[in-house]
C-alpha cells in the first residue's frame, strides 16, 4: 500500500510534462500561459513546477494538471493537500481531470493535486519547516520556502481563476461530514456552494491567510469542499467531491451534463460550534450520533468512560442543529473538541 502510494506520488511529481488530446480549437481563443508552460486549446498537460530547492539541493515541485477547452469559457481552479494529510482531494482533482475531455469542454480547467507534495509523501498536514501553508497566503517571493510556494500558487491562481473550489477533509483524528464551506455574504460564491450540492452549507469567511479568504479577497469567489478523515482515500467523500465539481462546471457552462440539485436554504447554515469534553473531565470517548445527524438542545452527543472510577457520563449538545464533524473513538481530555454541530440555517434569517 505504501510502496503503491509512493509510486503514485513519484508519477505525480516526476512526470515532466504530459500532453494528452488535441482538437480542433474556436476562433479566438488561444493558448493559455501559466507557470512558464503553454497549454494549447484541446490539450491537457500536466507538469511539474520547480520553485525551491531543499537544503540538500533537491528541489520541492508543485504538480500542475491544466485541461485547456477547444471553446471560450471561464476558468475554474481545484487545489488539493494544502494541508498534506487531507488526501480525499488529491482524488477528486485525479478522477475529474482524467474523466475531462477537452475536445468538448468549454474554458479552462486549472488543477493543483498535491500543494503541499513533502505532506503528501510524509502524511504530514504540515509543510517541511513545520508551517500551515493555508495560513502563509498571499505569500511572499523573498522569504521562506512556505511563503515562496504560497506566493507562486496565489499569484497564478489570482491571475488565472474566475473561480475557485479548495479541498479538504478533517484534520487529526476527526472526521467530517461533507459539507461546502463559503462566505454567505458573497452571492457568486454561496451560489457556487449551492449548484456544488453537497448536503450541508457552512457560512464563514475562513481564517486570514487561507488561500479561500485571500481569492475572496481579490474578488474571485472561493469556495472550501470538506469532506471525511485525513491520511486515507474514501470513496463515497471522494465521489461526492466529483459530483460537486462537475455540477459547478456544469453551472458554469464548462461542460454539458444534467447537475443534482442545488443545496436547499434549510440545509446552510450560519454558526457551528464544538461541543467539548467539560471542564475537569476525560476519559474513553465514544459517540452516540452520526455525522449528519440533527440534535435537539439537551441530547446526549456523546459518551464518556472514566478508566479509573468506572463512571460512565454522557455529553449533552448545548444547541440544536446538525452534526457536521466528530472526533473518532480515543481518550481525550478536558477541554478536548468532539462533535461540531452547525446551527441557525440560513433561509431561517
Ligand atoms: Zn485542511
Amino acid at each position: 500500500m505504501r510502496m503503491t502510494l509512493l509510486l503514485l506520488i513519484a508519477c505525480v511529481l516526476i512526470v515532466p510534462s504530459l500532453v494528452l488530446g488535441q482538437a480542433a480549437p474556436s476562433p479566438g481563443w488561444g493558448a493559455l500561459q501559466l507557470l512558464d508552460r503553454e497549454v494549447l486549446p484541446g490539450q491537457k498537460r500536466k507538469f511539474s513546477y520547480q520553485h525551491a530547492q531543499t537544503f540538500e539541493g533537491s528541489f520541492l515541485d508543485t504538480a500542475v494538471f491544466v485541461a485547456r477547452g477547444t471553446k471560450p469559457g471561464p476558468t475554474l481552479c481545484l487545489t488539493a493537500l494544502i494541508h498534506g494529510d487531507e488526501r480525499n482531494g488529491f482524488e477528486i482533482v485525479r478522477e475529474t481531470f482524467f474523466r475531462l475531455d477537452p475536445a468538448s469542454l468549454a474554458g479552462t480547467l486549472i488543477t493543483v493535486p498535491a500543494a503541499n507534495a513533502n505532506g503528501f509523501r510524509t502524511g504530514s498536514r504540515y509543510m517541511p519547516d513545520r508551517r500551515d501553508l493555508n495560513r502563509a497566503f498571499p505569500g511572499r517571493p523573498d522569504s521562506d520556502n512556505t511563503s515562496l510556494i504560497a506566493y507562486i500558487l496565489y499569484t497564478a491562481l489570482r491571475e488565472h481563476c474566475d473561480g475557485l473550489i479548495d479541498l479538504h477533509t478533517g484534520s487529526f483524528d476527526r472526521a467530517n461530514l461533507p459539507q461546502v464551506r463559503v462566505d454567505l455574504a458573497n452571492p457568486r460564491a454561496l451560489e457556487m456552494a449551492r449548484r456544488f450540492g453537497a448536503a450541508v452549507i457552512v457560512g464563514g469567511a475562513g481564517p486570514s491567510g487561507s488561500l479561500r479568504r485571500e481569492m475572496m479577497d481579490a474578488g474571485i469567489p472561493a469556495i472550501l469542499y470538506e469532506a471525511g478523515l485525513p491520511l486515507r482515500f474514501e470513496p463515497m467523500e471522494i465521489q461526492e467531491g466529483v459530483r460537486g465539481v462537475r455540477n459547478v462546471m456544469i453551472g458554469l457552462g464548462m461542460i454539458q451534463g444534467q447537475a443534482s440539485a442545488p443545496t436547499p436554504g434549510d440545509h446552510i447554515f450560519s454558526k457551528t460550534r464544538w461541543v467539548r469534553v467539560p471542564i475537569g473531565n476525560g476519559g474513553v470517548f465514544y459517540p452516540v450520533r452520526k455525522l449528519g445527524e440533527s440534535v435537539r438542545q439537551g441530547d446526549s452527543i456523546a459518551q464518556i468512560f472514566d478508566p479509573f472510577t468506572d463512571e460512565q457520563f454522557d455529553v449533552p449538545s448545548p444547541l440544536a442543529g446538525r452534526i457536521i464533524g466528530m472526533a473518532v473513538p480515543q481518550v481525550v481530555f478536558s477541554g478536548y473538541a468532539l462533535v461540531h454541530v452547525a446551527s441557525a440555517p440560513y433561509s431561517a434569517r
